[in-house]
């Protein structure tokens, strides 16, 4: 999507700061990080958020998920949380899928 942030640093539009890349998917540290390590990852076509997960396109979010399990073994995390905001209720800003990597410091339950 032409107006969409995510899809501009996929493209390299904006620039970020790359944790991984492959053909799926992409990581990259969050800008305004909310623990000591928190970075993104998102797929690389654009879906706007878990609620347009369907069976067509769901093979990426298993991707996705193994990504994160390898990430986190490589910077030796072993305690971690990982988050997807739906609809701006529930905190979400950009309109575009993407998975919270979260970890470093003591969590809370339930979020706020
Ligand atoms: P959401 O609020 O769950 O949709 O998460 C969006 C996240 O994107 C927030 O944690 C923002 O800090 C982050 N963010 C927004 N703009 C940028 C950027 O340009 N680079 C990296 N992270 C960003």
């Amino acid at each position: 999507m032409s107006d969409c942030l995510f899809c501009k640093i996929v493209a390299g539009e904006i620039p970020s700061s790359k944790v991984y890349e492959d053909d799926v998917c992409y990581a990259f540290n969050d800008i305004d990080p909310q623990a000591p390590t928190h970075f993104l990852v998102v797929p690389k076509a654009h879906i706007g958020s878990v609620s347009e997960i369907t069976a067509d396109n769901s093979t990426v979010v298993a991707h996705i998920f193994e990504v994160i399990a390898k990430l986190t073994k490589e910077k030796g995390l072993d305690s971690y949380r990982v988050v997807s905001n739906i609809g701006e209720q529930a905190g979400q800003s950009v309109f575009h899928l993407h998975f919270h990597v979260l970890s470093g410091r003591d969590m809370t339950w339930p979020p706020g």
